[in-house]
């Protein structure tokens, strides 16, 4: 559908290897980091390859791999909202969880995003879904995402380009781990 969708720039999904759960750090670093794409305003595709390039200019993350992009119906908000193309990236970064969402709101901005009524039409809607399989809760930052497992638009293109047996063991992880990893919460 669009020449930037699945394009793989190392290896495949880790496929027969199911990544392990333990480590987040390592995963992130190992490109298990999934942020969703979203856009309903201005030239929707552009908007969304050109955030993934600026991702990979600045050295925000890698980019291992995207999904195709699919057009959904908006959620919420406003009636007769343009509809959206949603797609799901792999990523790999060096950042924390929290200068990662930082970046991303750096670059949604860049991309003209301005936030007003919930749910309102957006160039561009950069959620981070995973961070490798860190449980994290703070002030401005939920992992995972909280609202991603019951969103079609998100788990059809994640399927795309996460292994699925890990996802599932992230799904089921008691929230227990949560406070096991010493987590700068700011
Ligand atoms: P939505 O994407 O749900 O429409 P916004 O894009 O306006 O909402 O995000 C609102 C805020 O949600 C962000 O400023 C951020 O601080 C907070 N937030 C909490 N968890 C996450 C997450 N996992 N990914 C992205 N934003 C998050
Ligand atoms: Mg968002």
């Amino acid at each position: 559908m669009d020449h930037f969708s699945n394009q793989s720039k190392s290896a495949a999904l880790p496929g027969a290897a199911t990544p392990r759960l333990a480590d987040w750090r390592a995963n992130a670093a190992d490109g298990l980091v999934f942020i969703a794409l979203g856009s309903n305003l201005g030239d929707r595709a552009a908007n969304i390859r050109g955030a993934l390039h600026e991702l990979e200019r600045a050295g925000v993350a890698r980019l291992i791999q995207c999904s195709r992009l699919v057009e959904t119906d908006a959620v919420g908000g406003p009636a007769d909202q343009p509809r959206y193309l949603n797609g799901v990236a792999r990523l790999a970064t060096s950042l924390d969880p929290h200068e990662l969402l930082i970046a991303l709101l750096r670059v949604e901005q860049l991309f003209g995003r301005v936030r007003d009524e919930r749910n309102a039409p957006r160039t561009l809607d950069l959620d981070l879904l995973l961070y490798g399989s860190l449980r994290l809760t703070s002030t401005r930052l939920t992992l995972p995402h909280p609202r991603m497992w019951d969103r079609d638009f998100v788990m059809t293109p994640l399927a795309e380009v996460c292994d699925a047996a890990w996802l599932e063991t992230v799904r089921t992880a008691a929230p227990a781990r949560e406070q096991k990893e010493p987590v700068d919460v700011r």
